[in-house]
């Protein structure tokens, strides 16, 4: 193995994002995930880029300088990665109810800060909703409700733009290892110098780099302690739960923002790839814990949901999931959702940097601050970075933007006629963004573009471009991070498993494996 400049762990958004800054830089780096591309937290956000409605209430409440300063850097994050990849990130209207005109005027004055901190990345302004408006947007929603303020955010795929940061660092020179977990460090003078790692065949190999960096979220205090036995926890786990309905409760496009559920947490319900996301809850957890949905739990979002949206007599679960936050311990004695999610990069003195805390939005922030820690203990100066635009983005914003009525245009030409050739047109371009006529050119035969689901119009072409280009091995990622398939509908994904499995087996004895990337 040769020496790298830079050894990441972890394939999170963290580590995603720190590869990709760190190749810009001209480093040779690698890094190593223990499973697929963002398996972990990173897939399970509510996938939402946004600066922090919470934040923003608790940095005024709390006369908290720290907090406002995370809102405005997020809200510039939030447009950077809109204008990165288009066609997985989008602005998003939320509304957030108002029971008169004393809390229409708070609220709206909170929004018209927001929209104030964002600048010139602001995105819609932020305006009143009467009543009428509210129930247009959102037809099942309780008619009590007087009004609304309606603001923006983004929404966006965490899994694939996860996966694109990857493939974009290792296009241009890292190298990225799925199913290869550290389980140790070598240390030389006190100083970490290699991380030794088991693949999934049991088989160990050493990885010696100039620096080392732990990028495994709520898994970071057991990777510190395992490089430095006598180091502090520092991490606390927080388990987010969401659930999707079949049910359309946002037909409009317009998400709702609950801002007090009985126990004074906020809770979303987005439109969600033609379904509905609710969530999350916010409740500290052992990290064994971190990805199952507790019972008392979903009864919990339902409850809220059904209070909420009492013209939906219907409400159907077809997928739910669970993500641990890693939060920094809070020096007092606070409640988690109250914790700044201000991230921190940390040094041991046995040379480990461990990425702390942060969120999705601001992953590229957390990043840059790990470079500087990075430089200083490689003892050199980084150059700028050079452009890298992500794989299925073009060279620019306006560039991106521009070719996607053409690349549209041309889909029609690929795509079987039929009732779902829209959707799946949209579904490639979202996934894929330029790269989607690449995928439909895996086809063995014409019926490998004809879609297998109407949930998501996935189709054979596509899975082999996933296990060929985008080191998609097991059904499970296919079907629940190369699209999402599994987080919308669990029926849908079992269905389809056996003929994903079928085709990842003739994959693995087809030379089709080794083709050069496009
Ligand atoms: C429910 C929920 C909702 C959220 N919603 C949002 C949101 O809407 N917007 C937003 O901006 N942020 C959101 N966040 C925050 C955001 O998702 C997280 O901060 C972020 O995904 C953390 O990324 P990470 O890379 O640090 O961790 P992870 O994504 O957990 O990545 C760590 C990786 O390390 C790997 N790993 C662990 N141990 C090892 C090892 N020994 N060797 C090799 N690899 C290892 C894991 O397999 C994993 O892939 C949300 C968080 C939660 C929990």
């Amino acid at each position: 193995m040769d020496h790298f400049d830079l050894l990441i762990i972890g394939g999170g958004s963290s580590g995603a994002a720190l590869a990709y800054e760190a190749v810009r830089r001209g480093l040779r780096v690698a890094l190593l995930e223990a499973g697929d591309p963002g398996q972990g937290t990173s897939s399970r956000s509510t996938k939402l880029l946004h600066g922090g409605v919470r934040y923003l209430e608790l940095a005024f409440k709390q006369l908290d300088a720290a907090q406002l300063k995370l809102v405005r850097e997020a809200l510039s994050e939030r447009q950077y990665w809109i204008d990165q990849a288009p066609f997985l990130a989008q602005p998003l209207r939320i509304a957030l109810p108002t029971q008169g005109p004393i809390e229409q005027a708070y609220y709206r004055m909170g929004l018209g800060m927001y929209d104030l901190l964002a600048g010139s990345a602001g995105l819609d302004p932020s305006r009143g909703m009467d009543r009428q408006q509210l129930q247009a947007a959102l037809p099942g929603l309780d008619p009590e409700r007087h009004g609304a303020v309606l603001y923006s955010d983004g929404q966006f795929d965490d899994a694939r733009l996860n996966l694109l940061l990857l493939l974009t660092a290792e296009s241009a020179g890292a190298v990225v290892q799925r199913d290869c977990a550290v389980i140790d460090f070598e240390h030389d003078g006190g100083q970490v110098i290699a991380a030794v790692a088991r693949g999934c065949d049991g088989s160990t190999t050493r990885w010696p780099a100039r620096c080392i960096v732990n990028a495994t979220g709520i898994q970071a205090d057991r990777l510190r302690s395992l490089a430095q036995p006598d180091c502090r926890e520092r991490l606390l786990v927080s388990r987010g739960v969401h659930l999707v309905l079949e049910q359309q409760l946002c037909p409009a496009g317009t998400g709702l923002l609950i801002p007090k559920t009985s126990d004074g947490r906020v809770m979303f319900v987005l439109p969600f790839q033609g379904r509905t996301l609710v969530g999350t809850t916010d409740s500290p957890c052992a990290v064994a814990e971190a990805t199952s949905v507790s019972a008392a739990e979903e009864t919990f979002l339902m409850d809220h949901l059904r209070r909420w949206f009492p013209g939906q007599p219907t409400l159907t679960i077809s997928s739910r999931w669970a993500g641990g936050r890693p939060l920094i311990q809070p020096d007092s004695e606070r409640g988690s959702s109250k914790v700044v999610r201000e991230h921190e990069v940390e040094r041991l003195d046995c040379g480990l940097i461990s990425l702390l805390g942060g969120k999705w939005t601001t992953c590229r922030v957390l990043a840059v601050d790990a470079l500087r820690a990075v430089a200083a203990q490689l003892n050199q100066t980084l150059p700028a970075p050079e452009p890298l635009p992500l794989l299925g983005a073009g060279s620019s914003p306006e560039q991106t933007l521009a070719s996607l009525p053409a690349l549209r245009a041309r889909l029609e030409q690929l795509t079987p006629a039929g009732a779902l050739q829209h959707q799946q047109i949209d579904h490639l371009i979202a996934n894929y963004g330029l790269h989607a006529e690449q995928v439909l050119g895996q086809g063995l035969d014409p019926s490998d573009a004809t879609p297998l689901s109407a949930v998501v119009p996935v189709c054979r072409a596509e899975w082999r471009y996933n296990i060929r280009f985008e080191w998609a091995k097991t059904s499970a990622d296919l079907l629940e991070r190369r699209s999402r398939i599994a987080f919308l509908d669990q029926a849908e994904a079992e269905r389809l498993t056996p003929a994903a499995e079928s085709l990842l087996l003739a994959s693995s004895i087809s030379p089709i494996n080794h083709q050069p990337k496009p």
